[in-house]
């Protein structure tokens, strides 16, 4: 279990990465609309596409890491974060400052990789 000042320390972590995200990604929405506005030229057009795919492709790895980042600070207050969600140990305090979404302990996550190498290389 967290102390009362590292999970103030967290919750303020998860709070700026979070409102840096949405900043992000409405940057991307309006560079979007901008880029289509300018692009009517259809040899341009496949140059777009590829663009906003790849566009799409960063806002897609944004909105999931707001999501996990809002579930983090919901961990928080339910007391919960900071456990591994597979053994319910303490995770490293080491770990959750470079990675404070993670979920699972070094263990567990080394664990988990390994049998994702194993399936994927089936
Ligand atoms: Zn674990």
């Amino acid at each position: 279990m967290l102390s009362t000042e590292d999970q103030a320390y967290f919750k303020a972590l998860l709070i700026g990465q979070l409102e840096e995200l949405q900043r992000m990604a409405d940057g991307t929405v309006s560079e979007l609309r901008q880029f289509s506005a300018q692009c009517a030229d259809p040899i341009d057009r496949s140059a777009l596409d590829a663009d906003r795919s790849f566009t799409l492709r960063i806002r897609d790895r944004e909105s999931r890491l707001i999501r996990k980042i809002k579930a983090a600070l919901r961990r928080i207050e339910d007391g919960e974060f900071g456990e591994c969600e597979m053994c319910g140990e303490d995770i490293n305090l080491a770990r959750l400052r470079a990675r404070p979404v993670t979920t699972f302990c070094i263990r567990c996550k080394t664990k988990l990789e390994s049998r994702e190498k194993i399936v994927s290389g089936f």
